[in-house]
């Protein structure tokens, strides 16, 4: 497998959040942004393609962290699938 060369490397503290859509932001000098999801953080994804050039930037962050959060999500979730099955 031949490595990608990252355009930079950037630690998730400095991507913008969006607790609603719960995708993470970082601005790309095409005017385009990166986006990764929170979904994607939690299954190890390190890698974020921007959606209008063909930069790449790998995301520092602690991988264990989001994997916590992404299953504490899920919990939240699966009650409140239940509780909309019991009405
Ligand atoms: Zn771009």
């Amino acid at each position: 497998m031949p490595r990608l060369d990252y355009y930079d490397e950037v630690e998730i503290e400095d991507f913008e959040y969006d607790e609603d859509e719960e995708i993470y932001f970082y601005p790309c000098p095409c005017g385009d942004q990166f986006q990764i999801t929170l979904s994607d953080l939690a299954a190890g994804e390190e890698e974020v393609t921007c959606p209008s050039c063909s930069l790449v930037i790998k995301v520092i962050y602690d991988k264990e962290v989001y994997r916590i959060k992404q299953e504490e999500f899920e919990k939240k979730n699966n009650k409140k699938e239940i509780a909309t099955q019991q009405v």
